[in-house]
């Protein structure tokens, strides 16, 4: 149906009705919003449909509603795309580009649905969602991995630790591996193997033209240094191949926890330690709500407090000499300890953060956790109103650090020992609101202290420009400004971490 042409508005019976009310049906046809008025045959929707392999949802649809919202983690989003594509090929994505292209549409791209900011769905675009391209292939010999730009961590590491193998990634298993990995990609393996996209061997990229490249260290070297850190602004990525390493299957995990109180001499324990840890004791630090989990005493059960998490992916007693460590420094109020399979590890933290639920965040880069910042801390930490609010913190350095800072478009300097994130994360609207407001008062205590208002492109609820630049600091936004300039002039992938074409910045 074409709303946006001129012709098909000359053609429609309806054409003096506001442009606004006028929503396209499943079969192309024109409707009301709520219900479906005429029918236009033909148009660039109806020959999209004959040409993509996979379901094409639009508001004429009658689970249009429940679609949109199953795309997007966060449920604070409410946007109602032009035609959501559910692509399942490579074919699929090129056709969705082309329509987009064609009608003059934004174009979203959706592959784990998991940014807080819901830069995947937008009103009236062309949603191309990757969700059906998610086969996953491991070869246990080389070492590798090939998943399609829709998967999500869950199935990326189910394949691959059926050899014990695995590819850094984030915390939460439903995240998609696309966004996460284009944007960087932290977690529990940083420090052993660094990021999710420093481990990318290769990628399969759908460019604004529709043209499908490969790219890799030796086959457009440009665009593979892009891809790794300049987030989904080169094109849609289709395909992943990563290297893999050695984990697991099973790892050890240790708990800490310390009530308010004891909270900031914990982190400054814990601080202190970091420089010290060998690369394959992963560690992580929170302030959170302790969970309603039978390894925390009923007393702790919802008490607010801080978290160090020490996970030994190497020698027993590495780990074990670093949990006593922490322990004798600072004795925590209650701690937990025990072997896991490396795919437990992943989930564990799945239903803090489950889907659907309301969440806005920030964060900053800390070279330190200085006595400075821990007072900052100290002081905003209590005062969150959601209990499942939270601020993970991410420890770095290891391999992290080894990468050089230009070797990728990486937003950020391997030198940051720190990525520290405040979420708001609400089951309400009344509780959302008032934690975005303790996000905000939080984070600006914390920016004196950081290295600036940049910090990691994928923790941004808001997508700022000067953030944006910042993040990546001016000279390696400039060059990947002349990069966008070369496979998006036209800026066609700008619902993101937007990275601007070197001609109009
Ligand atoms: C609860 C929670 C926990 C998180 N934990 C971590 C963590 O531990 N570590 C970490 O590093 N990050 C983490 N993140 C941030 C996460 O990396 C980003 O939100 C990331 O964008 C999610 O990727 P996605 O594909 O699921 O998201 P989407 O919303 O689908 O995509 C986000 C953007 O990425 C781009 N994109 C996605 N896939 C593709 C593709 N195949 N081709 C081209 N562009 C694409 C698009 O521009 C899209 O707008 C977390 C986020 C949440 C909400």
């Amino acid at each position: 149906m074409e709303v946006l042409t001129q012709d098909a508005l000359t053609r429609c019976p309806l054409r003096s009705l506001p442009l606004r009310n006028i929503v396209t049906t499943a079969s192309t046809g024109l409707a009301w919003k709520g219900g479906t008025v005429a029918e236009v045959p033909g148009g660039a929707l109806s020959s999209f449909r004959g040409r993509f392999g996979g379901r094409v949802v639009t508001a004429g649809d009658a689970d249009y509603d429940a679609v949109r919202a199953a795309c997007v983690w966060n449920g604070d989003i409410d946007r109602r795309p032009w035609v959501i594509a559910q692509a399942t090929s490579t074919a699929d994505v090129v056709a969705a580009v082309g329509l987009a292209r064609e009608v003059g549409r934004d174009v979203a791209v959706r592959g784990g649905g998991h940014n807080f900011s819901g830069s995947c769905i937008a009103d009236d675009a062309v949603m191309i969602d990757l969700g059906g391209l998610c086969d996953v292939h491991v070869d246990p010999v080389a070492r590798r991995a090939v998943c399609g730009g829709g998967t999500r961590w869950s199935q990326l590491d189910a394949a691959t630790q059926e050899h014990g193998l695995a590819v850094p990634g984030g915390f939460i298993s439903h995240t998609g591996v696309g966004g996460l990995t284009l944007g960087g990609g932290v977690g529990w393996l940083s420090r052993k193997a660094g990021l999710s996209c420093d481990n990318l061997v290769s990628v399969e990229v759908v460019t604004a033209e529709g043209a499908v490249v490969r790219a890799s260290a030796e086959d457009n070297p440009d665009l593979f240094w892009g891809v790794r850190g300049g987030g989904g602004n080169f094109g849609v990525v289709t395909s992943f191949e990563f290297q893999l390493h050695e984990v697991g299957p099973m790892v050890l995990f240790a708990l800490s926890f310390w009530d308010l109180d004891h909270g900031p001499a914990a982190l400054r324990a814990a601080r202190d330690q970091v420089p010290h840890l060998p690369d394959d004791v992963a560690v992580f630090f929170a302030g959170l709500n302790a969970p309603p989990a039978p390894f925390v005493p009923e007393q702790y059960r919802g008490a607010t407090g801080y978290a160090v998490l020490l996970v030994g992916l190497g020698p027993a007693d590495a780990h074990a000499r670093a949990v006593a460590a922490l322990r004798e420094a600072a004795p925590p109020t209650f701690a937990f300890d025990t072997p896991l399979p490396y795919v437990e590890l992943q989930k564990m933290f799945d239903e803090s953060a489950p889907w659907g639920i309301r969440g806005y965040e920030k964060a900053v880069y800390l070279d330190e956790l200085t006595d400075a910042v821990i007072e900052v801390i100290a002081r905003h930490l209590p005062n969150k109103a959601s209990p499942m609010s939270f601020m993970p913190t991410f420890v770095l350095g290891g391999n992290f650090a080894r990468h050089a800072d230009n070797e990728s478009a990486f937003g950020g300097r391997r030198q940051t020992r720190y990525v520290l994130n405040i979420a708001a994360v609400a089951p309400t609207a009344e509780l959302l609101e008032a934690d975005r407001a303790w996000v905000r008062a939080f984070w600006s205590d914390l920016v004196p202290h950081a290295a600036g208002v940049g910090s990691y492109v994928n923790f941004m609820a808001d997508i700022d420009q000067d953030r944006v630049i910042a993040s990546y600091g001016p000279e390696k936004y400039e060059r990947l400004s002349q990069l966008k300039a070369k496979y998006d002039p036209g800026n066609v992938f700008h619902l993101n971490a937007n990275i601007r074409p070197a001609a109009t910045v």
